[in-house]
């Protein structure tokens, strides 16, 4: 069940409104409110994981399903092929802000790399 305090288990939970993308009983996808890309999604296990720093080996399938997902995403959605960045940030210094282990999925325009 999901942490009692914890915005991204509300939303999963629909106590919280939206814009879903995709869900399946793993995972479930929505658009970011403050996008920071054309295409900015966000997609949560169902599951509560505080972060990749808390993450162990009873979440590795679970971590491959949510990359996957992105990726089926970006392929349904129709912009694999010109690209996109997936972005997973982690505890402070990562720049983490909503603590329920999240990918980013942006797309829409280029990425430069080292980001900020
Ligand atoms: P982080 O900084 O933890 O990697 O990412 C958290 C993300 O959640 C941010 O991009 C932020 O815009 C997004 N976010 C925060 N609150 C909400 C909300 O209530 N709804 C949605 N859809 N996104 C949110
Ligand atoms: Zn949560």
């Amino acid at each position: 069940m999901g942490s009692a305090d914890c915005l991204f288990c509300k939303i999963v939970a629909g106590e919280i409104p939206s814009s879903k993308v995709y869900e399946d009983d793993e995972c479930f996808a929505f658009d970011d409110i403050t996008p920071q890309a054309p295409t900015h999604i966000l997609i949560v296990p169902r599951r509560h994981i505080n972060s990749t720093d808390t993450a162990g080996e009873a979440d590795k399938d679970l971590l491959g399903h949510l990359l996957l997902t992105a990726a089926a995403i970006a392929r349904d959605k129709g912009f694999a092929d010109d690209g996109y960045r997936i972005v997973i940030n982690t505890n402070a210094d990562g720049g983490q802000t909503v603590f329920h282990l999240h990918v980013h999925l942006l797309a829409g325009r280029p990425f430069i790399f080292p980001p900020g």
